[in-house]
């Protein structure tokens, strides 16, 4: 069962990704380092709704 994500920049709090996940290997909160186009850098990104 995946469930689709929204990542959000945490510098910026831009939406930059959606994507799916497995809620039972991360019940939790994901958080990805990715690139954000906005800052123009690699930086956290976290699951929004
Ligand atoms: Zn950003």
């Amino acid at each position: 069962m995946r469930t689709r994500i929204t990542l959000a920049c945490t510098e910026c709090k831009q939406r930059n990704y959606n994507t799916t996940k497995d809620k039972k290997k991360h019940p939790e909160r994901m958080e990805t380092k990715k690139y954000c186009k906005f800052c123009r850098k690699h930086t956290m990104h976290k699951e929004t709704k």
